[in-house]
């Protein structure tokens, strides 16, 4: 889990991502990717030729003010301390949805990845400034978008506050029973910004196992966040297998 812990360690709070994408950018830079930066800061990041894209997101931002952190592992969760020892927040919401986007450009041939500024809300300033704000026209090509962002283990939230974003049926039911998750209505985020814009295909957001988000508690269970990427690379190769039945 040392991309996960270096991803921790980084303070990446609102209006403050480039330490964070400079990261993400390194850890990439073995994997042949079309990347792209637009002027709000957002990265888009597609891998593969295809002509409809499998996409995940996530936020690059945090709500913790940065702090020395040091990473603590007691298996099965990961939080962190101060150098005094105090619990402070991990930004695992949402540093658990970049790690799952980064081990899917691993893993899979052909995927796009958005990763958003400014989801929190920071002060006065309303939340999911970068989704709010980003060109809709690169999302042309993509079939659906899976957002982790979730508390918990087991939620796929298919309505974010009034916003539908997608069918009770999107994931199939052996899916859902395999990784135990369940359809629910939630919160918002970068997604259901998305759909308030229009943007009309699928998407969901899911449990990636942060708990106690946007505090100093926060900590991530590993075996969860696991779960997560698991069954978010099923869902890629589920869809993936009927395109090509098609
Ligand atoms: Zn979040």
């Amino acid at each position: 889990m040392e991309l996960l812990k270096r991803l921790y360690a980084i303070n990446s709070k609102s209006g403050r991502e480039d330490e964070i994408k400079r990261f993400i950018l390194s850890s990439l830079s073995h994997i042949a990717l079309d990347i792209k930066e637009d002027e709000f800061g957002n990265l888009f990041i597609t891998k593969g030729k295809a002509e409809v894209y499998p996409c995940v997101a996530a936020h690059l931002d945090e709500v913790h003010m940065p702090s020395a952190r040091i990473i603590v592992e007691i298996p099965p969760t990961i939080c962190a301390v101060n150098t005094e020892g105090t619990r402070v927040g991990l930004g695992a919401d949402d540093k658990n949805g970049i790690w799952i986007a980064l081990k899917l450009l691993e893993e899979h041939e052909c995927i796009k990845v958005a990763l958003f500024v400014e989801e929190e809300k920071d002060g006065e300033k309303a939340g999911c400034r970068g989704s709010k704000a980003c060109d809709l026209a690169w999302f042309d090509n993509v079939g659906y978008i899976l957002q982790c962002d979730r508390k918990g283990a087991n939620d796929y939230i298919v309505q974010a506050k009034e916003t539908p974003l997608c069918d009770y049926d999107f994931i199939p039911t052996e899916l859902l029973r395999k990784y135990k998750y369940w359809p629910v209505k939630g919160g918002n985020t970068d997604v259901a910004a998305l759909k308030r814009r229009g943007f009309d295909k699928p998407c969901c957001n899911i449990s990636c196992g942060y708990y106690n988000a946007h505090k100093s508690e926060e900590y991530t269970n590993i075996d969860e966040l696991k779960n997560c990427l698991n069954f978010v690379s099923d869902i890629i190769t589920y869809y993936k297998n009927i395109d090509n039945n098609i």
